[in-house]
């Protein structure tokens, strides 16, 4: 279909980084691409209309790119998920496991309230890691989970099984699975 060719055909993958034996997908062609960011934009905000959402939060680093422009676009706030010690506010935090050690994550919780349907989006799936986390994080701060959706999932990673449960019903919306 011609949005996944458009979104896949401009998205580069890097081998070895950022260690060996990796293949980064790299999405900034896409993004110096006006006509495919500009279909990407319009695409997560259309998901932003399809389950209602009333927040967009985005993923740092690359998240962000994504889910600002599409939360503009669909007439929604945008709230940042962080690394740990960038916010400066108040923050509910959330540890998680890497394949070495662990890292967090943070929200300024203050701006999510309880009747906030929420679409989390981030550019890649992967191991679900992140996601999951984050999903974690926006409950805690008691808000709803609309969905998860991400410009690529990783299919061989199994990332989906794990964000699958963390949503618990929520749908899993995937632009594109390689
Ligand atoms: P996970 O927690 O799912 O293993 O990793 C997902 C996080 O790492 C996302 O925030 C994503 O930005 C980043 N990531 C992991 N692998 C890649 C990749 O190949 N390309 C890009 N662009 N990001 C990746």
């Amino acid at each position: 279909e011609g949005l996944r060719a458009l979104l896949l055909g401009r998205i580069r993958d890097v081998a070895d980084h950022p260690a060996p034996g990796v293949v980064f997908k790299d999405i900034t062609p896409l993004l110096a691409d006006p006509a495919a960011f500009s279909a990407l934009t319009e695409a997560l905000a259309e998901l932003c209309r399809k389950h209602g959402a009333t927040k967009v939060v985005g993923l740092e680093a690359r998240g962000f790119i994504l889910a600002a422009p599409a939360a503009e676009r669909a007439g929604l706030g945008f709230i940042p998920v962080r690394k740990a010690g960038k916010l400066p506010g108040a923050t509910l935090s959330q540890a998680y496991d890497l394949e070495y050690g662990s890292a967090e994550i943070e929200i300024h919780a203050e701006d999510l309230s309880a009747d906030d349907r929420v679409l989390v989006i981030d550019d890649v799936l992967a191991t679900g890691g992140t996601a999951e986390a984050s999903l974690r994080l926006i409950r805690r701060a008691g808000a709803q989970v609309v969905g998860l959706a991400v410009l690529l999932e990783i299919g061989f990673l199994a990332g989906r099984d794990r964000v699958l449960t963390a949503l618990e019903g929520a749908p899993f919306e995937a632009l594109i699975t390689v």
